[in-house]
């Protein structure tokens, strides 16, 4: 039976680039993990706990854990950020046991989980309820605690950060005691504890805003970069999410807009994923050679299939991610987005900077949360990634000044440089934070290196 088009050019990419990969000498192979060694996704941040990673299997538990703890203790989620929020070589403590959809309110729409959830366990569960995560970012592998603990986020102006679809907030402080926080009880502390990186204590519950089950139809194509920009701005109004990736030394943007659609659509997911498994072996083929990266990202809108995907929201939103990286990525205000987003494009392409990987661009709705990067403001986001395997901090200190320039906040549990020096100036609630912070964990018992560094104490 003969091919479809898409595939054939696909598999006659993949040759292409393999044959250099299969040529060259040489490959390092990853070295074994030590035991009781925690790492991140990509293996840039690694520690080695005291005692291994503790796993408490119920609230008390948890509360005893933290009590007895001297600290620094740090909880990691599914360990899917690249900055270190995580890493401590003292308590490292894992709520993978406490997973699951604890309670729910069928006519508020809102359901009460675990902070250890996986956001992929909760899709069908909800479904059966009636109910949908309100806005997914594009993997679903992430723990709710981790989530919300760092801002995320997904695309499109009509949607703020997860976090913001929070009625409340169960967590254990420095002395062991369990908290309750939302709008109306302590409104401070809810206010900070929506986005804190795991700095106010360990967050064993929450309960989520949902909305009623959705459908979605996703479609992705090819473009011209200078049309996406101009367009993407009018596009948030007329899509519920909307996305593209471009190559710094290429003219194409890859779009991907998505429309809700009724629940009863005929399903069709089977579309191949546009990014993955090319994108390894590029860059693959561009950290050995490259001379190449200009052609193939010049050439790569050929390669890329227009494709359609319709299901259940949490089928849809989530892509496959098995191609290893670190990233950066900062929220500027929307209204600076293209600028800022050339620039970027220019520095990389002007100097020659050693990356394969492409840009995304999101917008991301205004909210009123302490330490959200989208405090205030409607923004758009710019991503930089850089393959596992090469030199990530390099690329992103060369371009980070330009975030910089435009007014840019950092995504939390992403690589950025800055400290609490930069920091505070740039989030009106910071004083509030670190007072409420202070106030929670006097002893500064969930303070690593790192958060010592952002929160400056
Ligand atoms: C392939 C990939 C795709 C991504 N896509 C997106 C995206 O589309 N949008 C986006 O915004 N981000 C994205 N991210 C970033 C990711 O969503 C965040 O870094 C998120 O915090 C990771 O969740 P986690 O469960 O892995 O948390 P971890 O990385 O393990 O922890 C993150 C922070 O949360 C704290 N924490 C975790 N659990 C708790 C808890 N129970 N109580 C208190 N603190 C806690 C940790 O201490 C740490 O400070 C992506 C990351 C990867 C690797």
């Amino acid at each position: 039976m003969a091919q479809p088009v898409d595939v054939r050019r696909r598999a006659f990419l993949k040759g292409v680039l393999a044959a250099p990969i299969l040529a060259s000498c040489g490959r390092e192979e990853e070295p074994p993990q030590p035991p009781g060694q925690w790492r991140n996704w990509s293996g840039a941040q690694r520690c080695t706990p005291k005692g291994g990673l503790q796993m408490p299997a119920n609230l008390d538990e948890l509360a005893s854990t933290v009590k007895a703890a001297k600290g620094p203790v740090r909880v990691t989620g599914a360990g899917h950020s690249f900055s270190a929020v995580v890493p401590t070589d003292d308590t490292l403590l894992s709520i993978d046991m406490l997973s699951g959809i604890v309670s729910h309110d069928p006519a508020q729409l809102t359901a009460t989980v675990w902070a250890g959830t996986r956001l992929f366990l909760l899709g069908e569960p909800l479904a059966k309820l009636g109910q949908g995560v309100t806005v997914q970012p594009d993997i679903d592998l992430q723990s709710m605690g981790g989530l919300l603990s760092t801002g995320s986020h997904g695309a499109g102006s009509q949607h703020r950060c997860l976090p913001n679809y929070l009625t409340d907030i169960t967590f254990v402080t420095a002395d062991g005691s369990v908290r309750k926080v939302s709008r109306n009880v302590e409104p401070d502390v809810f206010k900070a504890a929506q986005v804190s990186l795991g700095s106010l204590g360990v967050i064993a519950q929450v309960t989520l805003q949902n909305r009623s089950a959705y459908a979605l139809d996703e479609r992705t194509g090819v473009m011209p970069l200078n049309d996406a920009l101009e367009q993407f701005a009018g596009w948030q109004k007329q899509d519920r999410h909307t996305e593209f990736f471009a190559f710094p030394r290429g003219e194409t943007a890859f779009t991907k807009r998505m429309k809700e659609v009724p629940l009863n659509t005929p399903r069709n997911t089977d579309g191949p994923s546009v990014e993955e498994d090319e994108l390894g072996y590029a860059s693959e083929v561009g950290m050995r050679a490259p001379f190449t990266i200009p052609l193939i990202q010049s050439v790569a809108g050929w390669f890329v299939p227009n494709t359609t995907r319709i299901g259940a929201s949490y089928h849809i939103f989530p892509t496959t991610r098995h191609t290893l990286f670190n990233e950066m990525e900062y929220a500027v205000p929307a209204e600076k987005g293209p600028a800022c987003f050339r620039e970027v494009a220019a520095k990389i392409r002007d100097d020659g900077l050693p990356v394969f990987f492409p840009l995304e661009y999101r917008h991301v709705g205004a909210d009123d949360l302490w330490l959200s990067p989208h405090h205030g403001r409607e923004s758009v986001t710019i991503s930089v990634h850089q393959y596992h395997k090469q030199d990530h901090v390099a690329l992103f200190k060369a371009v980070e000044p330009i975030f910089w320039k435009y007014g840019g906040r950092p995504h939390w549990g992403k690589w950025h440089s800055l400290t609490a020096k930069e920091l505070a100036g740039k989030y009106d609630h910071w004083q509030d934070f670190l007072r409420v912070r202070q106030e929670l964990d006097p002893g500064g018992k969930f303070l690593n290196p790192h958060l010592h560094q952002l929160f400056g104490v």
